[in-house]
């Protein structure tokens, strides 16, 4: 019969790792099984040679200064770098410094809005246009629907105002990057779960999870083989988007029985999409243009480009540049090959600073990831629909005291959608797990 564990976690990104080093701490066995070849999941840090920074095509930001993230970060002796909000965006051929005027106007208005809400929930865009008829200014409505499709990586159609309106009006003030990347910090949970009874297995793809109270069977197939594993509790770490994916689909997994308490959960939230991409140029070139006036700034802006907007890497002077698109305009781009996507990045670079750029003849190299056809991931990150409230919290519940569900979707503190939520919820239901024992 396959060996057995106190615990099985799937999954060894944020969450998983979180859980797992928490678990090892505490004594237990645990076997965490990854289907990639990987640590870390949504997060993905390149050291490419040459560049002072990593290169991170999937989480990046430390948004606010949320405890989890922190806290680790203290313990790791990792330091997190502040990085400037300098912002251009391109109006009429022109790059015009932004003004936080528009944030500032549409996260009062959502606040006044909250009650309303609270007690009956519609889409973002319902609401935007509300808000035009009692005067809203177009061009802030017009703001506040490009942040939720960018920042929030969510269909303003379909994105819940109420839990939109909640997180703008908590907002969260700073913007960090741990140093060395995410993956240092990925790394260093690893290391926290050596000499414990942590086991990790790279390249193992769970494809189905048997269970009953008390115990699971985890099944699936490594490049060598197929394997089981048993164990009395499990943490589930995966995605929403894998969780949510039809049976047959690529990455889908068989929960047997069917996770039925968990359809109302899956039905209130939605996974967005982004497709972020690094662009390496042989020189940091906007750092010359128009007498040096754009040196200091860290996002520039074309909301008409496929690409809308771009960042650098400042503090740090390289010319590295970032390109991101979310929601439609993601999920427009993620059907587009590699080569495709890498002429809608330039274009769109040359199109925020002009002809002059010539990004094309400046392009050293190009990396993309589609984190929508990843069978593993299935999307970016999460956000709730309208109606879904509570969703989160029923996403977490643990099942028979057997099941522990943990994951940015799973975080419902404030921190959903990052990594700071993943790190959490990991740490929530490792806990969990050993209350329930
Ligand atoms: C492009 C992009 C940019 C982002 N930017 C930021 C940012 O700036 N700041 C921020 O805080 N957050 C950001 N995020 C979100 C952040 O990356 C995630 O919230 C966080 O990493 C999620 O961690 P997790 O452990 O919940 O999930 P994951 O990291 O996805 O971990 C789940 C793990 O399960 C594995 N898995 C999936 N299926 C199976 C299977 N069948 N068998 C075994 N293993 C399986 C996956 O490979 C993965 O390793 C970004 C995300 C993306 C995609």
């Amino acid at each position: 019969m396959s060996p057995s564990f106190d615990i099985v976690i799937v999954g060894a990104g944020a969450a998983g790792l979180a859980a797992a080093a928490e678990l090892g701490r505490a004594g237990r066995s645990v076997l965490v099984l990854e289907a990639r070849a990987r640590i870390g999941g949504r997060i993905w840090s390149l050291d490419e040679p040459g560049l002072p920074v990593a290169v991170e095509l999937g989480a990046e930001f430390i948004h606010g200064r949320p405890a989890p993230t922190f806290s680790l970060l203290k313990k790791a002796g990792l330091a997190a770098v502040d990085s400037p909000r300098v912002r251009f965006v391109a109006r009429d051929g022109r790059l015009e410094p932004r003004s936080d005027g528009p944030y500032t106007e549409i996260r009062r208005a959502l606040k006044r809005e909250l009650g309303a809400l609270r007690s009956r929930d519609i889409s973002v865009l319902a609401l935007l246009e509300r808000l035009r008829r009692q005067g809203l200014p177009e061009e802030t409505a017009m703001f506040a629907r490009r942040m939720v499709e960018g920042y929030e990586a969510a269909d303003p159609a379909r994105a819940s105002a109420r839990a939109i309106a909640e997180d703008w009006s908590a907002g969260a003030d700073g913007h960090f990057r741990p140093a060395g990347g995410y993956g240092a910090m990925m790394r260093w949970l690893l290391g926290e779960c050596e000499g414990t009874g942590v086991e990790l297995r790279l390249g193992s793809v769970v494809r189905a999870v048997r269970w009953k109270r008390g115990s699971v069977e985890v099944a699936g197939s490594s490049r060598r083989a197929r394997f089981q594993a048993r164990a009395p509790r499990a943490i589930i770490t995966l995605p929403l988007g894998v969780l949510q994916a039809p049976a047959g689909a690529p990455g889908a997994v068989r929960f047997t029985p069917a996770l039925r308490e968990k359809r109302q959960a899956l039905e209130g939230l939605r996974c967005g999409a982004v497709v972020k991409a690094a662009l390496r140029l042989r020189a940091a070139f906007w750092e010359d243009l128009d007498g040096g006036r754009y040196r200091d700034a860290s996002f520039f802006h074309d909301p008409q480009a496929a690409f809308p907007t771009f960042w650098t890497a400042l503090p740090e002077r390289t010319p590295l540049m970032i390109a991101w698109a979310g929601g439609p305009k993601a999920r427009r781009l993620a059907r587009a090959s590699d080569p495709e996507m890498r002429c809608e990045a330039v274009a769109s670079l040359q199109s925020v600073f002009g002809a002059r750029a010539q990004v094309a003849r400046r392009l050293d190299a190009f990396r993309v990831h589609d984190w929508q056809r990843d069978p593993y991931a299935r999307g970016a990150y999460s956000y709730v629909a309208v109606g879904g409230e509570g969703a989160r919290e029923a996403l977490a519940a643990s099942l028979r005291g057997t099941l522990y569900f943990a994951g940015e979707a799973a975080d419902f503190e404030g921190e959903h959608g990052t990594v700071a939520g993943a790190l959490r919820s990991g740490k929530r239901a490792a806990r969990q797990v050993i209350e329930d024992d």
